[in-house]
């Protein structure tokens, strides 16, 4: 039976050490804050932003939400960004998302700064994953590899398959997994044969929407299997593994709910701390 990787537990240690970073930064005369901005009325982004200010608060971070109204400007957004941008007690930047349709999302995501993308969405960060520099990186795949981090798992030498090649999970991911010095092979929905490849897997990520899309049959005995996968189905949430079945096999798994989803928001306050560490650095070499 698989051992079960919990992301509850691995949050909340990450939220404690997140806690005594803001404390350090705090000492230091810097007051982290994470801006939100918020278009239009989509309840679910709503409950949303009302979740990251409580979440915020626990680890003892400001919160900073911008609301407009759903007929908003484009260029009404982007001079809200780019008042975000300049103002230098707000740290990060998270435009929720979806945008209303008269407004052009990626024109909006590439008028945030890069260090205060906590996303890791700017086509600035984007790049940097390719080439391994400093970057902010999007909070679902570092997630996946935190999981395993924490779980003393090693990328190191194995044979990493990801499925999906979405642009806010897999894509990023494995590159990422690269990085990590994993042999990758990404499938997606064109892939021939998706089992050949999953049974080869020592880590077996799934990024897809489809629940239920990984079964037993389709995993290496022994192999890890990060579920990051999430779809909703009469009020319940799946992630893309048919977590009965494959944790019969697997030698360890993520569950979901529970797994992957449980981190995303500690990472994306990590990345709010990673962020401030690059503006401090700017404005030190300005000064210099
Ligand atoms: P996406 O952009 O829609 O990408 C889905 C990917 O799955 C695509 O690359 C698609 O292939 C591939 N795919 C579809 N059907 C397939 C099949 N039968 N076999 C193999 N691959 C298949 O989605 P995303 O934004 O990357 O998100 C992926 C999943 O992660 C979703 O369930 C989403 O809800 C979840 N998610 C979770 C978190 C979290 O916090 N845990 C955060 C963000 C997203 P093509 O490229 O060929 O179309």
């Amino acid at each position: 039976m698989a051992r079960i990787l919990d992301g509850k537990t691995i949050a909340a240690q990450i939220k404690e050490e997140i806690k005594a970073e803001v404390k350090k930064w705090q000492a230091k005369g810097i007051n982290p804050c994470l801006g939100v901005l918020l278009v239009g009325e989509d309840a679910a982004s709503a409950a949303y932003a009302k979740f990251l200010e409580k979440v915020a608060a626990g680890v003892g971070a400001k919160f900073h939400l911008e609301q407009l109204k759903k007929d908003a400007a484009e260029d009404s957004v982007l001079a809200v960004i780019d008042e975000l941008n300049h103002n230098r007690d707000i740290h990060g930047i998270l435009l929720l998302l979806p945008l209303p349709k008269h407004i052009d999302k990626q024109r909006v995501m590439d008028a945030i700064l890069p260090a205060k993308d906590v996303d890791g969405v700017h086509p600035v960060n984007r790049g940097y994953i390719l080439s391994g520099g400093q970057c902010i990186y999007p909070a679902t795949p570092l997630s996946c590899l935190e999981i395993l981090k924490r779980s003393h798992i090693s990328m190191d030498g194995k044979h990493a398959v990801v499925v999906g090649r979405g642009e806010t999970v897999g894509k990023p991911l494995l590159y990422m997994a690269v990085a990590e010095n994993a042999t990758v092979t990404v499938c997606h929905s064109r892939t021939t044969d998706l089992s050949h490849h999953t049974r080869q897997a020592d880590i077996l990520f799934t990024a897809v929407g489809k629940p239920g899309l990984i079964t037993k049959d389709m995993v290496k005995p022994g192999a890890v299997v990060v579920d990051a996968g999430i779809s909703e189905v009469d009020g319940k949430i799946y992630g893309d593994v048919d977590f009965e079945g494959v944790k019969e096999v697997a030698g360890a798994i993520t569950p979901v709910p529970g797994g992957v989803g449980s981190l995303t928001t500690a990472m994306m306050l990590k990345n709010l701390l990673k962020g401030i560490a690059i503006q401090d650095a700017l404005v030190e070499l300005k000064v210099n």
